[in-house]
């Protein structure tokens, strides 16, 4: 059986006084959902609140972003050590924004999967098609390659244990959700891709859906057999909207 993950990234939002305020309604709401995993993405700056705010409680937190590289003269970069010293359970790696806006190719997020990895952090790994990919047919040749980049540099035995996000850039933030059967024909396609090189990695690693999930599609896209859970974004900014889509992961 895989533990569902519910996640919110905040992407580059929030002030503490609204850290604080969302967290307090979290904490309040997460009691009785211990049989999934729930986690937040603060921006960097807010991770010592977090860690505050959530040690002693079963929420865990990471890191949106991560380099690629060892400390040392890297302006505006923070590494991946760092982030342990905040207890970060999990560094984000690969997002659709970090690859479109900020030009991270699949070769550098397969570098900072195994930055991630290499200093005891669990990467997950965000991989998913534009819309003019999946209108093309590319879907399945883009997750090969997003994936590839990582399976190349780690070998699927990197694979152990971190975590996988399907995010169809074209549902990202945009208010439209794959339809579950969309989702979990990817969600198929890459765990078997995985069970090439490993059936029980493939079988036993997270696969959570991310794009547009709201407590209201919730329930019918974590049904899917091969969706793990989600990834939220917009809906992860609101307490009330948040722990729905946690609790339809605990159903
Ligand atoms: C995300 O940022 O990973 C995401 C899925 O965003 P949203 O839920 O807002 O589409």
């Amino acid at each position: 059986m895989r533990r569902p993950i519910v996640a919110g990234n905040w992407k580059m939002n929030g002030s503490l006084s609204s850290v604080r305020e969302l967290l307090a309604g979290v904490k309040n709401g997460a009691a009785g959902l211990e049989s999934i995993q729930i986690a937040v993405f603060p921006p960097f700056v807010y991770l010592a609140e977090v860690e505050r705010l959530l040690t002693g409680t079963a929420i865990v937190w990471g890191a949106q972003n991560v380099s690629e590289r060892a400390p040392g003269a890297f302006t505006g970069e923070v590494a991946a050590p760092m982030l342990l010293d905040f207890h970060c359970t999990y560094a984000l790696v690969g997002h659709s924004e970090r690859r479109t806006l900020y030009g991270e190719t699949s070769a550098i997020v397969a570098q900072k999967f195994a930055a991630a990895r290499k200093a005891g952090l669990t990467p997950m790994l965000c991989v998913g098609e534009t819309l003019e990919e999946r209108e093309r047919g590319a879907t399945e040749s883009v997750v090969i390659e997003q994936l590839g980049a990582v399976l190349d540099l780690e070998s699927i035995q990197g694979l152990d244990g971190a975590v996988i996000a399907y995010e169809p850039v074209w549902a990202i933030g945009t208010g439209r959700t794959a339809t579950p059967e969309q989702a979990q024909e990817v969600h198929a396609f890459i765990r078997g891709q995985l069970a090439r090189q490993d059936a029980k990695i493939a079988q036993d690693i997270r696969i959570l859906y991310g794009g547009s999930v709201k407590g209201s599609n919730a329930v019918e896209l974590f049904a899917m057999p091969d969706i793990d859970g989600g990834l939220i974004g917009g809906a992860s900014l609101q307490v009330e909207e948040f722990l729905t889509i946690a609790r339809a992961a605990a159903l």
